[in-house]
């Protein structure tokens, strides 16, 4: 369809895709189908599902990606202090406008007139006029009184509400843990896995990032941490939690409920600029391609929000019910594709992926002596462009390197190159970045790596250069940055 060079600097598409697995996604076939799709990440939501089945699938991804010589990262996705109602004698109740109705803190089974709330300490937390939301904000009560473990509660939008729907506190300061025991057993099992990433869900502080990490420390792993951004708290936060964090996931449906939702694109657009800042990888998430749960085509409003997202600049687009529990979870990845695949192209066309101003991206910077970094990387993709080299080669041993080049969005393909699978399946999330295994031995011969890189990937013919990038370092006495420019 497209002709060189655009053939060549849009072979590999940039924004990456996330997809959640369920039942609609977890046979081997169809995760291959989604492998052969483009999926980049896949997550697994433990809100849902038993250990053993997220083992069987963890495992099952991790053979499925070597046999197509692809690296793919999974993403385990900790519930965190998720509230929710308890069940009914019938499974449901209605709750009827200007009706009374009690949120009991106790054991027990709720009926008409009466919701049973999962969190014990609800009582404790809420005082007269603060809201509870239910059902991802369907249904709205406001708080009258308390007595002892009864919230006596008045309905101000009703609806039927059913067994273990979710509740939310938008105007309470909620004091349930961020990391709670359900975690720390996910969280095992995400370390004995080999999990590449890890989500904490509610986050509200730098604090609650730093737990999970100590915890983790304590048993011996460092899996990188994405924060969801999902309470009004992480958004006042937002500047410590990005220092902690190894990524962000804009969590839209909490978010969505926990805050105005016409403060969502704002705050969405807000992240991802801070979060590039600090070269932190940020997923846009939830409802991106919602109606394709039940259709074979998204609303235009869904592909407007993909596309925008990517021209936002997010690192990646995140598939929630779409793939998990869809009915056509192939198809909507391959929309995904295209829709980011379009936006590319146009961006390629007019000059670059470079949708925020350098000096936005070099103002906020994260860790020790970033300007150096950033300067090589803004030079590096000058370089590339004005003398249209091939590629750009990026030597990484714990994706530092890669991941701040990928933070100023070069037009030439990125190939982030490791000798260690980890990293490379880490990378996968990072925009832009190709990641790509390399011997230890080639990675003391660049000329020899680069030329073999090139061969195997088809990146450039003989003659043709490419830019090699390394040398960034965490502590920054230890920085040599070096940029070689290598003929093939
Ligand atoms: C969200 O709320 O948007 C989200 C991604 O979290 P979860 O799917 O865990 O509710």
């Amino acid at each position: 369809m497209k002709k060189s060079p655009e053939k060549h600097a849009l072979r590999w598409r940039r924004t990456k895709i996330i997809a959640t697995v369920g039942p609609a996604c977890d046979s081997e076939a169809m995760l291959t189908r989604l492998l052969q799709a483009g999926v980049d990440v896949f997550r697994l939501n433990m809100s849902h599902g038993e250990h053993r089945s997220h083992a069987r699938v963890f495992a099952r991804i991790r053979r499925l990606s070597a046999k197509m010589h692809r690296h793919v990262a999974i993403l385990m996705d900790l519930c965190g202090p998720k509230i929710r109602v308890g069940r009914f004698e019938n499974g449901a109740i209605e709750l009827k406008k200007q009706a009374e109705v009690i949120v009991r803190c106790r054991g027990g089974i709720g009926r008409a007139g009466l919701i049973i709330s999962r969190y014990r300490q609800l009582y404790k937390d809420v005082v007269p006029g603060e809201r509870i939301l239910l059902d991802d904000g369907n249904i709205e009560l406001r708080v009258e009184r308390v007595a002892g473990t009864d919230v006596h509660c008045k309905v101000v939008y009703g609806g039927l509400l059913k067994d273990n729907k979710g509740m939310n506190l938008p105007d309470t300061p909620v004091s349930v843990a961020s990391f709670t025991a359900k975690d720390r057993e996910d969280a095992r099992l995400a370390m004995q896995l080999g999990a590449d990433y890890i989500a904490l869900s509610f986050v509200r502080s730098a604090r609650d990032v730093r737990s999970l990490k100590q915890f983790m420390k304590r048993n011996g792993h460092a899996i990188a941490v994405v924060a969801k951004i999902e309470k009004p708290q992480a958004v006042a936060n937002l500047e410590a939690i990005i220092q902690v964090a190894d990524g962000l996931m804009i969590a839209r449906g909490d978010l969505g409920i926990e805050m105005p939702a016409e403060q969502v694109p704002l705050i969405q657009q807000r992240i991802i600029e801070q979060a590039r800042g600090a070269h932190r990888p940020v997923i846009v998430a939830t409802q991106m391609m919602e109606s394709m749960i039940e259709h074979a085509r998204p609303t235009r409003a869904e592909v407007s929000d993909v596309a925008n997202a990517a021209l936002a600049g997010a690192d990646a687009v995140m598939l929630s019910a779409e793939t998990a529990a869809g009915r056509y979870p192939y198809r909507t990845v391959r929309t995904m594709d295209r829709v980011l695949r379009e936006v590319e192209y146009n961006q390629w066309q007019s000059g670059g992926f470079d949708c925020l101003a350098p000096a936005q991206v070099v103002a906020k910077p994260a860790g020790e002596a970033p300007s150096t970094r950033m300067a090589v990387a803004h030079a590096a993709r000058g370089l590339a462009q004005e003398l249209a080299l091939r590629a750009l080669l990026v030597p990484t041993r714990s994706g530092l390197t890669a991941s701040i080049l990928s933070s100023v969005r070069p037009a030439a393909p990125l190939l982030g190159l490791s000798s260690n699978a980890e990293t490379c399946r880490k990378l996968a999330l990072y925009w832009g970045i190709v990641p790509f295994i390399i011997g230890e031995v080639d990675a003391r011969n660049w000329k020899n790596m680069a030329s073999k890189v090139c061969r195997e990937c088809r990146l450039a013919r003989k003659g043709q250069k490419v830019l090699l990038v390394s040398g960034f370092h965490d502590r920054a006495r230890l920085s040599e940055p070096v940029l070689k420019i290598l003929s093939v």
